[in-house]
Protein backbone atom coordinates (compact mmCIF):
# COMPACT_ATOMS: atom_id res chain seq x y z
CA UNK A 1 0.00 0.00 0.00
CA UNK A 2 1.18 3.47 -0.64
CA UNK A 3 2.35 5.64 2.17
CA UNK A 4 -0.51 8.50 1.33
CA UNK A 5 -3.35 5.30 1.36
CA UNK A 6 -1.43 4.39 4.71
CA UNK A 7 -1.61 8.00 5.92
CA UNK A 8 -5.53 8.58 4.64
CA UNK A 9 -5.73 6.36 8.46
CA UNK A 10 -5.31 9.93 9.42
CA UNK A 11 -8.67 10.85 8.95
CA UNK A 12 -9.79 8.03 11.49
CA UNK A 13 -9.63 11.09 14.20
CA UNK A 14 -12.62 12.89 15.21
CA UNK A 15 -10.51 15.84 16.98
CA UNK A 16 -11.80 14.92 20.52
CA UNK A 17 -9.15 15.60 22.15
CA UNK A 18 -9.73 12.57 24.76
CA UNK A 19 -6.18 11.76 24.28
CA UNK A 20 -5.08 15.08 24.93
CA UNK A 21 -3.93 14.33 28.99
CA UNK A 22 -2.55 11.47 28.36
CA UNK A 23 0.02 12.86 26.29
CA UNK A 24 3.30 13.52 28.16
CA UNK A 25 5.03 16.13 26.02
CA UNK A 26 1.72 17.82 25.94
CA UNK A 27 1.94 17.56 29.38
CA UNK A 28 4.85 19.37 29.43
CA UNK A 29 4.75 21.60 27.10
CA UNK A 30 0.81 22.54 27.00
CA UNK A 31 1.19 22.86 23.06
CA UNK A 32 -1.49 21.69 20.71
CA UNK A 33 0.83 20.60 18.38
CA UNK A 34 3.16 18.74 20.66
CA UNK A 35 -0.36 16.70 21.41
CA UNK A 36 -1.59 13.87 19.75
CA UNK A 37 -4.27 15.24 17.63
CA UNK A 38 -2.06 18.73 17.05
CA UNK A 39 0.54 16.07 15.39
CA UNK A 40 -2.61 14.20 13.20
CA UNK A 41 -3.25 17.85 11.80
CA UNK A 42 0.31 18.26 10.88
CA UNK A 43 0.27 15.42 9.00
CA UNK A 44 -2.41 16.10 7.31
CA UNK A 45 -1.59 19.20 6.72
CA UNK A 46 1.97 18.39 5.32
CA UNK A 47 0.23 15.00 3.56
CA UNK A 48 -2.37 17.72 1.45
CA UNK A 49 0.39 19.69 0.57
CA UNK A 50 -1.52 22.67 2.46
CA UNK A 51 1.94 23.24 4.34
CA UNK A 52 5.42 22.86 3.29
CA UNK A 53 7.68 21.15 5.18
CA UNK A 54 9.40 23.70 8.29
CA UNK A 55 11.88 23.24 10.86
CA UNK A 56 8.84 24.02 13.11
CA UNK A 57 6.26 21.41 12.06
CA UNK A 58 9.86 18.95 12.05
CA UNK A 59 10.21 20.15 15.72
CA UNK A 60 6.66 19.03 16.95
CA UNK A 61 6.34 15.61 14.94
CA UNK A 62 10.01 14.74 16.22
CA UNK A 63 9.94 15.86 19.81
CA UNK A 64 6.97 12.90 19.96
CA UNK A 65 8.12 9.96 21.96
CA UNK A 66 6.16 7.34 20.01
CA UNK A 67 4.97 6.06 23.47
CA UNK A 68 2.01 5.37 22.07
CA UNK A 69 -0.35 6.23 25.41
CA UNK A 70 -2.42 8.57 22.84
CA UNK A 71 -3.38 5.10 20.64
CA UNK A 72 -3.96 3.11 23.59
CA UNK A 73 -6.36 5.45 24.72
CA UNK A 74 -8.05 6.56 21.65
CA UNK A 75 -12.14 5.68 20.82
CA UNK A 76 -11.38 5.90 16.98
CA UNK A 77 -8.40 3.92 17.25
CA UNK A 78 -6.29 5.14 15.36
CA UNK A 79 -2.82 4.05 14.44
CA UNK A 80 -1.05 6.55 15.52
CA UNK A 81 2.34 4.64 16.18
CA UNK A 82 2.38 3.58 12.83
CA UNK A 83 1.21 7.11 11.42
CA UNK A 84 4.30 8.65 12.82
CA UNK A 85 6.55 6.20 11.42
CA UNK A 86 5.16 6.83 7.79
CA UNK A 87 5.58 10.24 8.59
CA UNK A 88 8.72 10.10 9.50
CA UNK A 89 9.74 8.05 6.62
CA UNK A 90 7.92 10.20 3.99
CA UNK A 91 6.82 13.37 5.13
CA UNK A 92 9.51 14.77 6.97
CA UNK A 93 12.50 11.89 6.07
CA UNK A 94 15.91 12.11 7.86
CA UNK A 95 18.14 14.47 7.36
CA UNK A 96 22.04 13.48 7.09
CA UNK A 97 23.87 10.58 8.39
CA UNK A 98 22.14 8.31 10.80
CA UNK A 99 23.06 9.99 14.07
CA UNK A 100 25.62 8.75 16.30
CA UNK A 101 23.21 6.50 18.49
CA UNK A 102 21.73 4.14 15.67
CA UNK A 103 25.18 4.06 14.37
CA UNK A 104 26.53 2.75 17.58
CA UNK A 105 24.07 0.08 17.42
CA UNK A 106 24.92 -0.84 13.85
CA UNK A 107 28.69 -0.77 13.29
CA UNK A 108 30.17 -3.25 15.15
CA UNK A 109 33.77 -1.52 15.66
CA UNK A 110 32.18 1.01 17.47
CA UNK A 111 30.03 -1.66 19.30
CA UNK A 112 33.10 -3.69 20.23
CA UNK A 113 34.46 -0.31 21.69
CA UNK A 114 31.87 0.30 23.86
CA UNK A 115 31.90 -2.94 24.71
CA UNK A 116 35.60 -2.90 26.43
CA UNK A 117 34.33 0.01 28.77
CA UNK A 118 35.71 3.06 29.48
CA UNK A 119 39.09 1.70 28.00
CA UNK A 120 37.52 1.04 24.49
CA UNK A 121 35.37 4.66 24.43
CA UNK A 122 38.55 6.39 25.28
CA UNK A 123 40.34 4.27 22.57
CA UNK A 124 37.68 4.56 19.82
CA UNK A 125 37.79 8.49 20.88
CA UNK A 126 33.93 8.48 21.65
CA UNK A 127 34.57 10.18 25.27
CA UNK A 128 32.67 13.67 23.70
CA UNK A 129 30.12 11.89 21.40
CA UNK A 130 29.22 9.72 24.27
CA UNK A 131 29.16 12.05 26.78
CA UNK A 132 25.19 12.01 26.77
CA UNK A 133 25.07 8.42 27.18
CA UNK A 134 24.25 7.33 30.76
CA UNK A 135 27.97 6.43 32.32
CA UNK A 136 28.02 4.74 35.32
CA UNK A 137 26.40 1.36 36.03
CA UNK A 138 26.21 0.40 31.73
CA UNK A 139 30.09 0.32 32.65
CA UNK A 140 29.84 -2.40 35.34
CA UNK A 141 27.04 -3.85 32.98
CA UNK A 142 29.55 -4.01 30.05
CA UNK A 143 31.97 -5.72 31.65
CA UNK A 144 29.45 -9.18 31.33
CA UNK A 145 29.54 -11.28 28.50
CA UNK A 146 26.57 -12.41 27.13
CA UNK A 147 26.21 -16.00 26.65
CA UNK A 148 27.82 -18.03 23.86
CA UNK A 149 25.08 -19.04 21.10
CA UNK A 150 23.94 -22.45 21.14
CA UNK A 151 22.14 -24.22 18.71
CA UNK A 152 19.67 -26.82 19.73
CA UNK A 153 17.12 -28.55 16.87
CA UNK A 154 14.33 -28.82 19.46
CA UNK A 155 14.84 -25.83 21.65
CA UNK A 156 11.87 -24.85 22.96
CA UNK A 157 12.83 -20.77 23.34
CA UNK A 158 15.01 -19.02 20.79
CA UNK A 159 16.37 -16.17 23.29
CA UNK A 160 16.55 -12.90 20.61
CA UNK A 161 19.18 -10.85 22.08
CA UNK A 162 19.05 -7.83 20.23
CA UNK A 163 21.55 -5.53 19.59
CA UNK A 164 21.48 -3.31 22.65
CA UNK A 165 21.47 -6.63 25.28
CA UNK A 166 24.54 -7.89 24.42
CA UNK A 167 26.66 -4.76 24.61
CA UNK A 168 25.02 -3.05 28.10
CA UNK A 169 23.08 -5.85 29.63
CA UNK A 170 25.16 -9.22 29.31
CA UNK A 171 24.00 -10.11 32.98
CA UNK A 172 20.26 -9.87 32.03
CA UNK A 173 20.69 -12.71 29.18
CA UNK A 174 23.14 -14.41 31.45
CA UNK A 175 20.26 -14.54 34.29
CA UNK A 176 17.81 -15.53 31.55
CA UNK A 177 19.59 -18.45 30.46
CA UNK A 178 19.83 -19.29 34.26
CA UNK A 179 16.60 -18.92 34.79
CA UNK A 180 14.89 -20.71 32.17
CA UNK A 181 17.24 -23.83 32.21
CA UNK A 182 16.88 -24.12 35.61
CA UNK A 183 13.31 -24.49 35.10
CA UNK A 184 14.55 -27.38 32.26
CA UNK A 185 13.75 -25.32 28.89
CA UNK A 186 16.20 -25.83 26.30
CA UNK A 187 17.68 -22.84 24.66
CA UNK A 188 18.78 -21.61 21.23
CA UNK A 189 21.09 -18.26 21.59
CA UNK A 190 22.18 -17.16 18.11
CA UNK A 191 26.01 -16.74 16.99
CA UNK A 192 25.37 -13.24 15.89
CA UNK A 193 23.40 -9.77 16.82
CA UNK A 194 19.91 -9.81 15.11
CA UNK A 195 18.74 -6.27 15.60
CA UNK A 196 14.50 -5.96 15.48
CA UNK A 197 14.51 -2.90 13.52
CA UNK A 198 12.96 -0.67 16.17
CA UNK A 199 15.75 2.49 16.10
CA UNK A 200 15.65 2.51 12.23
CA UNK A 201 11.79 2.25 12.29
CA UNK A 202 11.21 5.05 14.28
CA UNK A 203 13.33 7.44 13.31
CA UNK A 204 12.08 7.44 9.70
CA UNK A 205 14.82 5.13 8.31
CA UNK A 206 12.09 2.11 6.70
CA UNK A 207 14.70 0.68 4.33
CA UNK A 208 16.78 -0.55 6.78
CA UNK A 209 14.56 -1.56 9.02
CA UNK A 210 12.64 -3.96 6.58
CA UNK A 211 16.26 -5.46 5.91
CA UNK A 212 16.97 -5.95 9.75
CA UNK A 213 13.65 -7.84 10.22
CA UNK A 214 14.52 -9.70 6.89
CA UNK A 215 17.41 -10.74 8.89
CA UNK A 216 15.03 -11.98 12.29
CA UNK A 217 12.56 -13.90 9.74
CA UNK A 218 15.62 -15.49 7.86
CA UNK A 219 17.22 -16.74 11.35
CA UNK A 220 14.05 -18.12 13.06
CA UNK A 221 13.29 -20.20 9.91
CA UNK A 222 11.94 -23.69 10.78
CA UNK A 223 12.09 -22.67 14.70
CA UNK A 224 8.76 -23.83 16.22
CA UNK A 225 8.92 -22.50 19.87
CA UNK A 226 8.92 -19.79 21.79
CA UNK A 227 10.33 -16.40 20.62
CA UNK A 228 11.94 -14.45 23.61
CA UNK A 229 12.65 -10.76 23.16
CA UNK A 230 14.28 -9.73 26.25
CA UNK A 231 13.90 -5.68 25.96
CA UNK A 232 10.11 -4.94 25.56
CA UNK A 233 11.01 -2.50 22.58
CA UNK A 234 12.13 -5.11 20.42
CA UNK A 235 9.27 -7.74 21.88
CA UNK A 236 6.80 -5.01 20.92
CA UNK A 237 8.32 -4.56 17.41
CA UNK A 238 8.90 -8.42 16.59
CA UNK A 239 4.99 -8.76 17.68
CA UNK A 240 3.66 -6.01 15.21
CA UNK A 241 6.09 -7.56 12.54
CA UNK A 242 5.21 -11.13 13.02
CA UNK A 243 1.16 -10.46 12.67
CA UNK A 244 1.67 -8.80 9.18
CA UNK A 245 4.38 -10.67 7.77
CA UNK A 246 5.42 -14.30 9.31
CA UNK A 247 4.61 -17.45 10.37
CA UNK A 248 5.54 -16.64 13.79
CA UNK A 249 2.84 -14.27 14.47
CA UNK A 250 1.76 -14.72 18.30
CA UNK A 251 4.75 -17.06 19.19
CA UNK A 252 6.76 -13.86 20.57
CA UNK A 253 6.85 -13.37 24.50
CA UNK A 254 8.51 -11.81 26.63
CA UNK A 255 10.17 -12.73 30.12
CA UNK A 256 7.18 -12.40 32.40
CA UNK A 257 4.44 -14.43 29.95
CA UNK A 258 6.68 -17.42 29.27
CA UNK A 259 7.32 -17.48 33.40
CA UNK A 260 4.09 -17.29 34.14
CA UNK A 261 3.49 -20.64 32.40
CA UNK A 262 6.22 -22.95 33.77
CA UNK A 263 6.17 -24.49 37.32
CA UNK A 264 7.88 -21.84 39.16
CA UNK A 265 7.05 -23.49 42.62
CA UNK A 266 9.43 -26.35 41.78
CA UNK A 267 12.32 -24.09 42.28
CA UNK A 268 14.04 -23.31 45.39
CA UNK A 269 13.46 -19.58 45.96
CA UNK A 270 15.41 -17.46 48.05
CA UNK A 271 13.01 -16.08 50.64
CA UNK A 272 14.85 -12.44 52.08
CA UNK A 273 12.20 -9.91 52.34
CA UNK A 274 13.57 -7.50 49.25
CA UNK A 275 10.92 -4.37 48.53
CA UNK A 276 10.57 -3.55 44.58
CA UNK A 277 9.36 -1.24 42.79
CA UNK A 278 8.70 -2.00 38.91
CA UNK A 279 8.83 0.67 35.52
CA UNK A 280 6.62 -0.11 33.41
CA UNK A 281 7.73 0.73 29.54
CA UNK A 282 4.99 2.09 27.37
CA UNK A 283 6.18 -0.57 24.78
CA UNK A 284 5.20 -2.68 28.01
CA UNK A 285 2.21 -0.95 28.63
CA UNK A 286 0.90 0.32 25.30
CA UNK A 287 1.78 -2.04 22.91
CA UNK A 288 2.54 -5.56 24.45
CA UNK A 289 0.10 -5.22 27.09
CA UNK A 290 2.55 -7.21 29.60
CA UNK A 291 2.66 -4.97 33.19
CA UNK A 292 -0.25 -7.11 35.11
CA UNK A 293 1.97 -10.23 33.86
CA UNK A 294 5.00 -8.84 35.54
CA UNK A 295 3.22 -8.16 38.57
CA UNK A 296 1.55 -11.76 39.01
CA UNK A 297 5.31 -13.04 38.05
CA UNK A 298 7.17 -11.18 41.05
CA UNK A 299 3.66 -11.45 43.71
CA UNK A 300 4.77 -15.67 43.18
CA UNK A 301 8.59 -15.09 44.52
CA UNK A 302 8.84 -15.42 47.86
CA UNK A 303 9.88 -12.27 49.90
CA UNK A 304 9.09 -10.03 46.88
CA UNK A 305 7.31 -6.88 47.87
CA UNK A 306 5.92 -4.76 45.38
CA UNK A 307 5.57 -1.14 45.87
CA UNK A 308 3.02 1.01 43.71
CA UNK A 309 5.21 3.66 42.01
CA UNK A 310 3.39 7.11 41.28
CA UNK A 311 3.80 8.47 38.31
CA UNK A 312 4.15 4.55 36.56
CA UNK A 313 1.71 5.41 33.80
CA UNK A 314 3.71 7.80 31.65
CA UNK A 315 6.71 7.37 29.70
CA UNK A 316 10.21 8.25 31.38
CA UNK A 317 11.33 9.90 28.52
CA UNK A 318 14.15 7.22 27.53
CA UNK A 319 12.18 6.27 24.52
CA UNK A 320 14.15 4.58 22.39
CA UNK A 321 17.29 7.32 21.30
CA UNK A 322 15.36 10.35 22.37
CA UNK A 323 16.91 10.43 25.57
CA UNK A 324 19.86 11.59 23.89
CA UNK A 325 18.14 13.53 21.26
CA UNK A 326 16.15 15.31 23.76
CA UNK A 327 17.76 15.25 26.55
CA UNK A 328 15.61 18.22 28.06
CA UNK A 329 12.71 17.18 27.61
CA UNK A 330 13.55 13.44 28.65
CA UNK A 331 15.16 14.58 31.76
CA UNK A 332 11.73 16.62 32.94
CA UNK A 333 9.85 13.68 32.09
CA UNK A 334 12.43 11.29 34.42
CA UNK A 335 12.07 13.97 37.13
CA UNK A 336 8.69 13.06 38.66
CA UNK A 337 9.39 9.50 38.43
CA UNK A 338 12.78 10.33 40.60
CA UNK A 339 10.61 12.45 43.12
CA UNK A 340 8.60 9.02 43.73
CA UNK A 341 11.26 6.34 43.99
CA UNK A 342 12.40 8.66 46.93
CA UNK A 343 9.23 8.70 48.71
CA UNK A 344 8.70 5.00 47.71
CA UNK A 345 11.77 3.55 50.06
CA UNK A 346 12.68 0.90 47.90
CA UNK A 347 15.57 -1.38 47.64
CA UNK A 348 15.40 -2.12 43.80
CA UNK A 349 13.86 -0.53 40.63
CA UNK A 350 13.07 -3.29 38.23
CA UNK A 351 12.17 -3.13 34.18
CA UNK A 352 12.18 -4.55 31.08
CA UNK A 353 13.62 -2.20 28.95
CA UNK A 354 17.25 -1.32 28.94
CA UNK A 355 16.91 2.10 27.49
CA UNK A 356 14.75 2.71 30.81
CA UNK A 357 17.68 1.49 33.02
CA UNK A 358 19.94 3.33 31.44
CA UNK A 359 17.94 6.41 31.57
CA UNK A 360 16.65 5.96 35.41
CA UNK A 361 20.82 4.76 36.25
CA UNK A 362 21.66 8.09 34.60
CA UNK A 363 19.29 10.60 36.68
CA UNK A 364 19.61 8.49 39.47
CA UNK A 365 23.65 8.96 39.69
CA UNK A 366 22.59 12.68 38.71
CA UNK A 367 20.88 13.45 41.86
CA UNK A 368 23.69 11.10 43.97
CA UNK A 369 20.30 8.80 44.82
CA UNK A 370 21.77 5.45 45.26
CA UNK A 371 18.95 2.79 44.28
CA UNK A 372 20.40 -0.40 41.88
CA UNK A 373 18.07 -0.09 38.64
CA UNK A 374 17.81 -3.91 37.03
CA UNK A 375 16.51 -5.74 34.11
CA UNK A 376 13.19 -7.64 35.37
CA UNK A 377 15.21 -11.25 34.51
CA UNK A 378 18.84 -9.87 36.54
CA UNK A 379 16.31 -9.65 39.41
CA UNK A 380 14.27 -12.64 38.82
CA UNK A 381 17.67 -14.50 38.50
CA UNK A 382 19.21 -13.35 42.08
CA UNK A 383 16.25 -14.70 43.62
CA UNK A 384 17.59 -17.89 42.58
CA UNK A 385 20.20 -19.66 45.03
CA UNK A 386 23.80 -19.74 43.68
CA UNK A 387 24.47 -22.91 41.60
S1 LIG B 1 -6.29 10.61 18.21
FE1 LIG B 1 -8.15 9.59 18.95
S2 LIG B 1 -8.43 10.38 21.06
FE2 LIG B 1 -6.97 11.75 20.02
S3 LIG B 1 -8.21 13.41 19.18
FE3 LIG B 1 -8.03 11.86 17.55
S4 LIG B 1 -9.83 10.53 17.79
FE4 LIG B 1 -9.65 11.71 19.69
S1 LIG C 1 2.94 8.87 20.98
FE1 LIG C 1 3.11 9.69 23.09
S2 LIG C 1 4.25 11.64 22.87
FE2 LIG C 1 3.52 11.04 20.80
S3 LIG C 1 1.59 12.12 20.55
FE3 LIG C 1 1.08 10.06 21.35
S4 LIG C 1 1.00 10.30 23.60
FE4 LIG C 1 2.05 12.12 22.76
Amino acid sequence: MKFSEQLQATDLCVKCGLCLPHCPTYGLSQNEADSPRGRINLMQGLMQGIMHESATARSHLESCLQCRACEAVCPSKVPFGHLMDITRAELIPPQGAPRLAEQLLQRPMLKAGVALGGQGVRALGLQRPLSHWPSLAPLRLMGIAPPKAQAESDADVFLFTGCTASVFDGEALQATKRILEALGLKLSIPKHDLCCGALHQHAGRAAQAVQQQAEVQASLQGFEGAVLALNSGCGATLTEYSRVTSPWADRVVDLPTLLLKQKLSALAWRADPVRVAVHTPCTQRNVLKSHAATLALLAQLPGVGIVPLAENDRCCGAAGTHMLTHKQQAEALLSPKLDALEDAKVDILVTANIGCALHFQQGLAKRRQELPVVHIASFIGSRLPEA
